[in-house]
């Protein structure tokens, strides 16, 4: 009971929200960093598999290659390289995570990582026979170390438009996922929630799937759809993009809106930094990300990269160890090209400490709307 309580808490859940607030201004930095620290990484983004058999139309790795996959013994060796050494929070994904035979195998040998704080998966939740003793599995390993587990379920429209989304009629298995693990929480994770994309496709839509998580009292979390090289979406951008988009209006005024219901700092700021992205001319990230200085992505053929978003593969672990590839000048070198010339075009919503000047625009804002009504009011009587 104790424990639970622990690892709620460690996973912000049953933070209160003055506490989560303090944290958030607690977690800012004076400078946005360069790329060129030679730290390692503590935060490690894992797609699991290129395999998936969803069809969603802002992505294309449904379509690629995932044969010559590692197995659980070469993930064991893979992360046995000291590069792993310090990684405190680490996120499954893919493809799809629950095609993977012997996923929690997998996942165990994620949870013997010397310092990991926290493990998360991120899944479209239909293949339900292969996700749930799965998701019971590692829970249960998670408890017993003492680690917080989170899981996010895909879901980018109530009904149709998810399935218009998906390419696949899955809003009924997905929305039944949904519940059970909502239902069970004890079960299957210490903290949950799902993730929509805000794409071209459901964007006039969303209302509905607010309402419908408002209803069931689900935490959902928005993001932009964006180009991603890893999983090919930067291909498709005329396909799904909003930011090219006449539907870009429609877009501003959705994430404006989540700035006044979102119901903790942190997702007021995150918001409205896609918000002030989105209005900018000269477009500009205030959302920090651990991507640019501790993050690291690797894939299922144990291939490296920073991010996920911009980076190419910066080299293998099949071909030589972390430390070479991660810290190697010329690597060093792309990454702090990455942030001189992509991190500001960039709306991921990875999260990282933002800078105290992104903190100022967005608490000089909220003042403004909080207070310009009464200003012009007082200038008319005045006047
Ligand atoms: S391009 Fe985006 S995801 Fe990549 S390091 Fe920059 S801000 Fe982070």
């Amino acid at each position: 009971m104790i424990d639970s309580l622990k690892r709620r808490i460690l996973g912000n859940e049953m933070l209160s929200p003055f506490v989560k607030d303090i944290k958030f201004f607690m977690k800012t930095r004076r400078k946005a960093p360069s790329g060129t620290a030679k730290k390692f990484p503590t935060v490690v983004q894992m797609p699991i598999t290129y395999n998936c058999n969803s069809k969603c139309v802002m992505c294309n790795i449904w379509k690629m290659d995932y044969s010559n996959e590692m197995s659980v013994e070469e993930f064991s060796k893979f992360l046995s390289d000291p590069i792993f050494s310090k990684v405190e929070h680490l996120g499954i994904n893919g493809g799809e995570p629950s095609l993977v035979k012997e996923l929690d195998q997998f996942a165990f040998e994620i949870l013997k990582l010397p310092n990991l704080k926290s493990l998360n998966i991120i899944s479209h939740g239909f293949n339900r026979k292969q996700l749930f003793p799965f998701l019971e599995s590692v829970y249960a390993k998670c408890k017993e170390k003492n680690i917080p587990f989170h899981i996010s379920i895909s879901l980018d429209g109530y009904g149709e438009v998810h399935d218009r989304v998906r390419g696949l009629k899955v809003f009924k298995l997905t929305s039944l996922s949904i519940k059970d693990i909502h239902e069970n929480m004890n079960k299957y994770c210490d903290t949950f929630d799902i993730g929509c994309t805000v794409i071209k496709q459901n964007v006039d839509d969303l209302i509905e799937l607010d309402v419908y998580a408002q209803k069931h009292d689900y935490n959902i979390k928005y993001r932009m759809g964006i180009e991603n090289k890893r999983i090919e979406s930067d291909k498709l951008k005329d396909q799904y993009s909003l930011l090219y988009d006449g539907l870009l209006q429609s877009a501003k005024e959705f994430f404006h809106s989540r700035i006044n219901t979102a119901n903790n700092l942190y997702d007021k700021f995150k918001y409205f930094a896609i918000y002030y992205f989105l209005v900018a001319k000269k477009k500009e990230r205030l959302l920090g990300c651990y991507w640019q200085e501790e993050g690291m992505t690797m894939d299922s053929r144990g291939d490296l990269y920073y991010c996920a978003v911009a980076s190419d593969k910066i080299g293998s672990l099949r071909e030589t160890d972390g430390k070479s590839i991660f810290f190697s000048d010329k690597n060093i070198a792309y990454r702090k090209s990455i942030i001189d010339n992509n991190c500001n075009s960039c709306i991921h919503d990875y999260y990282g400490k933002a800078t105290w000047k992104s903190i100022k625009t967005f608490v000089n804002a909220m003042i403004f709307e909080k207070t310009w009504y009464y200003k012009y009011k007082l200038k008319s009587i005045i006047s």
